[in-house]
């Protein structure tokens, strides 16, 4: 048997072999959540476009609070910003409003006092107070955000802020799912009999493609049996921009996808020191990337995450794909030290003292319920052992999608 690769390896050589290339797009910027964007966007203006009030209340010299002064004019949010402000007067003010030339800090009114055209200050005030001053946010010709970032509400929203309505992104990956094994039977279409069990890992997996913003081809269920792995797999590489399949990569007579996989391309086939999800499959069908997971539907789901979703999102033009680890108080031991790094499914609970994992009892690999009901992988690094209250590092499931 070979050694078992590490996941840093076997990331390496995909990650090495994903060459993005997909084409550029033009889309509507309200439509764009979730897409990489393929452009930088460089700012045409400054934001706020004026130094402007950041509260209701009076505009003023700052040198002119200690007396009584004349309200001189009237600002609203969305005018130009009235006259300059001569010495001695103020300016009421609204929110968001344009502060005049002249006018170096804004008074809340609730530190005001107004009686027949004249404002009194009750409270010290200081040079340049409550003024949002021009480009505080983005200045005119500032990169706003670069090239190959996963697209967040609140980057639509940037920008939004320096006037773009439409963005360029890369066109979706389009990826083949096949799920493997004759025990499964597609869930909606009858009763199981012994032996058999629902496809859920098409499911999973659909969903997993789907939160990363891809377009998902099924090819349904796949025999275990040489020549229709071959052809399922042949017209999925012909239609996708990577084919991923489950389960049919372990070593037993039933397993086809790698055998079939050397014929129409290529294949490497690594025993991964992680736990879930020994086997794992990468090469590619003609020039079509293809990755075989495992058949376990956690380990589908964990090698899903730290393999499949790096590699997919580097061919799909995302320059840093975020891995948001954190650290927690282990709530859980681990007595037995470990070959493979196990990435245990843990929720994430706050405690007195910080942040607690608290481990799912069965981690079996078969054990969806397990991921389902977690949150976060507590990795453990292979011959490591845990007490309760160790620090872990942990993996935010959520935000991998
Ligand atoms: P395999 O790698 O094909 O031997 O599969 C390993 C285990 O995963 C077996 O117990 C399978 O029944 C199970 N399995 C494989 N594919 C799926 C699937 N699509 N949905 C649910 N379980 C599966
Ligand atoms: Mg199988």
């Amino acid at each position: 048997m070979r050694p078992l690769l590490s996941l840093e390896d076997a990331l390496a050589r995909v990650l090495a072999s994903a060459v993005p290339n997909q084409p550029v797009l033009e889309v509507a910027l309200i439509d764009a959540l979730g897409a990489v964007l393929a452009e930088n966007i460089v700012a045409g203006v400054a934001v706020p476009g004026d130094d402007n009030s950041a509260m209701d209340g009076y505009a003023l010299r700052a040198e002119d609070s200690g007396r009584p002064l004349r309200i001189s004019q009237r600002i609203a949010a969305g005018s130009s910003g009235g006259e300059p402000l001569l010495p001695g007067t103020a300016a009421r003010i609204f929110t968001g409003a344009t502060v005049p030339e002249g006018a170096d800090a804004v008074v809340m009114q609730e530190d005001c006092r107004e009686k027949n055209g004249i404002v009194t200050i009750s409270a010290p005030v200081t040079h340049g107070q409550n003024i949002r001053p021009r480009g505080q946010d983005i200045a005119p010709g500032a990169s706003v955000l670069g090239r190959g970032r996963v697209l967040r509400p609140q980057d639509m929203g940037l920008i939004a802020s320096v006037g773009r309505a439409a963005v360029k992104v890369y066109r979706p990956l389009t990826i083949a799912i096949l799920s493997t094994g004759d025990e499964l039977v597609e869930p909606g279409s009858g009763d199981l009999r012994s032996g058999q069990l629902y496809n859920s890992n098409r499911y999973t997996l659909a969903g997993l493609l789907k939160s990363l913003g891809m377009n998902v081809i099924d090819g349904g269920i796949v025999a275990d049996d040489a020549e229709a792995t071959a052809r399922a797999l042949s017209d999925a590489a012909a239609d996708a921009d990577c084919v991923i399949t489950s389960g049919g990569v372990s070593v037993g007579e039933e397993d086809h996808v790698k055998a079939q996989v050397e014929r129409l391309g290529q294949l490497a086939l690594w025993r991964l020191a992680i736990k879930p999800g020994k086997p794992l499959a990468f090469g590619r069908i003609g020039e079509t990337p293809f990755i075989g997971l495992p058949g376990n539907p956690s380990s589908v789901f964990v090698t899903f995450c730290l393999v499949a979703r790096p590699f997919l999102l580097k061919l799909q033009g995302v320059t840093e794909p975020a891995n948001p680890y954190l650290e927690a108080a282990a709530m859980f031991a681990v007595e037995k030290p470990g070959k493979r790094q196990d990435y245990q499914r843990i929720t994430l609970v706050e405690g007195p003292a910080g942040l607690q994992a608290r481990r799912f009892p069965n981690q079996s690999s078969g054990v969806l319920s397990s991921v389902s009901h977690s949150n976060a992988l507590a990795v453990i690094p292979p011959d490591t052992v845990v007490a309760v209250g160790d620090r872990v590092r942990v993996l935010l499931l959520d935000l991998l999608a």
